[in-house]
């Protein structure tokens, strides 16, 4: 399987975080794709083909225009007003009651196009943003060349971020906008399967009102987990979109003798839907060790689970989602790859 990398992802780091009441370093950091790359390698998965530049019209299909421009001119902006060497990062949130509408200042931009305190602007974030988005889309682009499966090893992630507002470690949701780029090229379904720990809150945004992605969600329930305020099972879509988006929460400390089972019950309905396109948004933050997830998966899971994606026998492009266990994401995410491709040749 061809991997779609880059290094352009490096100069996204520096930022801290909070964890309860202390700043910490980001877990979200270029670290984890020097293990993921690392033990891809080891596996045997040595074709890295580097992302070709596109442009940002499939992004704007998916992406508010001008929420991209902030994500661009953000920490340009932020830098004007505080100097170099700081981190960007929102005061207040538009919520309830507020206006939605940024006035030209870039904390009013962050108030309004951002969700969370997970989202840092360093000076290279636009940077890393654009080249995930290059990642999947030129992963689009080896499947219309004939290719029956890539992975898009994309840095940042993507999942959380909808049409117009950035959260959890996500900017422009990659994995969105490659299904878009699947549709723009033929395909008149596209089944986008979101396994990581956390729930795909910005995916399922997007595509709520659309039939031709089905988005189908494993993850933990948002009464023990982020993003807490969205992922119920009664959310289903809305309006052309019902019944095409399908959430399979679990609690807390759930291990793969339950989550095995979700999968199959994810893998029947996307059967049933017949996409020409499947689009996994593969975190592995369900390991047992996770520092930022609550699940019990093992490393060996990873193996099942990519056997079991390749029994859909469909195009299929993964794309780089969560996962924060340093020792062990290379393992879990080479795992996933590696049963995946084993079962296409068995
Ligand atoms: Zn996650």
């Amino acid at each position: 399987m061809k991997l779609i990398y880059s290094e352009d992802h490096r100069g996204h780091a520096g930022a801290k975080e909070m964890r309860y009441d202390e700043m910490i370093p980001m877990m979200e950091c270029p670290e984890r794709m020097d293990v993921i790359m690392g033990a891809l390698t080891q596996a045997g998965f040595t074709d890295v083909v580097a992302p070709n530049p596109h442009g940002l019209d499939v992004v704007h299909q998916v992406h508010d225009p001008a929420f991209v421009s902030f994500l661009q001119r953000c920490y340009p902006m932020w830098e004007a007003e505080f100097g170099p060497g700081r981190f960007a990062t929102a005061y207040t949130f538009g919520m309830r009651g507020m206006d939605q509408v940024p006035n030209g200042s870039v904390h009013s931009m962050l108030s309004c196009y951002t969700f969370d305190v997970c989202v840092p602007f360093i000076a290279g974030t636009w940077r890393a943003i654009n080249a995930a988005k290059d990642i999947a889309l030129t992963g689009v682009d080896l499947m219309q060349a004939g290719e029956r499966a890539v992975f898009s090893v994309c840095r940042p992630a993507g999942h959380h971020a909808s049409q117009d507002l950035a959260g959890g470690y996500c900017y422009l949701n990659n994995a969105a906008i490659a299904a878009q780029a699947h549709l723009n090229g033929g395909a008149r379904r596209v089944a986008l399967l979101d396994i990581d720990y956390h729930h795909g809150n910005g995916t399922q945004r997007i595509f709520y009102q659309r039939s031709d992605v089905f988005f189908i969600s494993l993850h933990c329930r948002p009464q023990d987990e982020y993003p807490f305020l969205m992922g119920y099972d009664t959310e289903v879509g809305e309006g052309a979109g019902k019944g095409y988006t399908l959430n399979l929460p679990m609690p807390r400390g759930t291990g793969y003798a339950d989550w095995g089972p979700a999968l199959q019950i994810a893998l029947d309905r996307i059967r049933a839907y017949a996409p020409d396109v499947l689009v996994v948004s593969l975190g592995v933050d369900t390991f047992e060790a996770d520092p930022v997830g609550g699940f019990t998966l093992k490393s060996p899971d990873y193996l099942d689970i990519g056997r079991r994606l390749a029994g859909l026998d469909l195009p299929t492009q993964f794309v780089m989602e969560g996962g924060y266990a340093i020792d062990a994401l290379g393992l879990n995410v080479a795992n996933v790859i590696t049963g995946f491709t084993q079962a296409q040749r068995g």
